[in-house]
């Protein structure tokens, strides 16, 4: 392979990620203000036809709002690569020690991505989510988020950068293979740390109160088998009006927590319904099966990273022309994962599809578990609280929905609810 078709190869890449995400996004928007008059049958009882209409706008707003990103990240690429961002930054860092200079070039690199989407975020949290009437952060919650997150991305990650940059200067031609254990080891830790340390840098946790929905989801553990360190309530209503509920943890340290955005909104039955489906997850073993996938993928991007720093046309295809910028580890890494996006994109499909059918299983197990009608009547709150469409486009949908959509979602559940209603009468 020469430099010029590596180039054209990654221009290549980079224009049909864009053509098929523009496309998609027409494609979304036009599906929901097909369907924007009128509540889908399936919903036409539970959902009104302004809550309805209210998702449609905006879904619609998003997938404008997501046009301006996909700009911004599409200068931001090329920028770097082939109008030789990242080889001024390295020229700039050349003079400072290793492996400092890889740190710094490193930390320029995210404090440009930093800064300019900074703007972005800004505009999602304030008037984007602020018009629909989401948006609960003010101003000082949202810069202590950040400063806060810089902490931790400090705290945590640059002692993974510098261990990573030594391990790839002095590894010998396995590096790949330590990084690759480093990187597991530091994920299971970060696994350890979320629940009782990191996450209560930003929300408070307070254990679930004594009344009908504790003593359901105490009833549903203990028939499932399964143990708990705690059920907590997390003050998800400080910034967003959006609910969800989650796991975290391992083993016995894990731990089970509500927003309390959704206590208020879905009754007893329904949020015993809901961590049943969370339980499904544990039970069929698809957080294990996620993560194993996640090594499986992270060694093969390190095998094929390892061979690319070998390669003279990796370099001076994406804009490093200097041959010693292309023997620093710090170049080679941030390079990679500027030009990886659109080379793996056409894999979104795949990995969607593998979420969607664990969501599946998971609601098989809540109807088993618990109670299939009021696992949808549970969904339909959460539709409307959220405002999620109940009409996306069918391909737009196979592409980025880790959950299946709203309408075949609810019709499996209903197929679940009566399992002898069909072929006994
Ligand atoms: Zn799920």
């Amino acid at each position: 392979m020469t430099a010029a078709w590596f180039t054209a190869l990654f221009v290549a890449a980079l224009l049909t990620m864009i053509a098929v995400q523009s496309w998609l996004g027409v494609r979304q928007i036009a599906s929901v203000q097909r369907h924007r008059d009128r509540v889908p049958d399936a919903f036409a009882a539970r959902i009104p036809l302004a809550a309805h209409q209210k998702a449609a706008d905006y879904t619609v707003a998003r997938q404008r709002f997501a046009r301006v990103d996909r700009v911004v990240d599409l200068v931001m690429t090329v920028g770097w690569t082939l109008l030789g961002g990242l080889a001024l930054a390295a020229t700039v860092t050349s003079t400072l020690p290793a492996p400092w200079n890889d740190v710094v070039l490193t930390a320029i690199v995210a404090i440009v991505g930093g800064i300019v989407g900074l703007p972005l975020s800004w505009w999602r949290t304030f008037v984007l989510e602020a018009r629909f009437g989401f948006n609960r952060t003010t101003l000082a919650v949202w810069l202590a988020d950040m400063a806060k997150g810089i902490l931790v991305g400090i705290v945590l990650g640059l002692p993974l950068l510098l261990a990573v940059l030594w391990l790839v200067a002095h590894g010998g031609g396995l590096w790949w293979l330590w990084v690759w254990a480093l990187w597991i080891a530091f994920q299971v830790l970060i696994l350890l740390l979320y629940p009782t340390v990191i996450a209560p840098l930003f929300n408070k946790f307070s254990p679930l109160p004594a009344g009908d929905a504790r003593a359901r989801i105490e009833a549903l553990l203990a028939r499932c088998g399964f143990a708990a360190r705690g059920l907590f309530v997390m003050d998800g209503s400080k910034r967003s009006s959006h609910g969800n509920a989650y796991f975290v943890g391992f083993g016995r340290a894990r731990r089970i927590v509500f927003f309390d955005t959704l206590l208020t909104t879905l009754a007893p039955p329904e949020v015993e319904s809901v961590l049943a489906h969370e339980l499904g997850h544990y039970a069929l073993k698809h957080i294990v099966k996620t993560l194993v996938w996640s090594a499986v993928v992270s060694l093969a991007m390190l095998a094929l990273l390892a061979w690319l720093s070998r390669q003279p046309w990796f370099y001076t295809g994406l804009g490093i022309t200097d041959p010693a910028q292309m023997t620093r580890p710090g170049v080679m890494l941030n390079l990679f994962f500027i030009a990886l996006p659109p080379f793996v994109f056409l894999l979104s499909p795949v990995t969607a599809m593998y979420s969607r059918r664990h969501e599946f299983e998971a609601d098989a197990f809540a109807a088993q578990n618990a109670s299939a009608d009021a696992l949808v009547s549970a969904l339909v709150k959460m539709y409307e609280d959220n405002a999620s469409t109940l009409t996306p486009d069918p391909l737009h949908s196979a592409f980025y929905d880790s959950h299946p959509p709203a309408a075949i979602r609810i019709g499996r559940l209903a197929s679940l609810a009566q399992p002898y209603a069909s072929g006994t009468t």
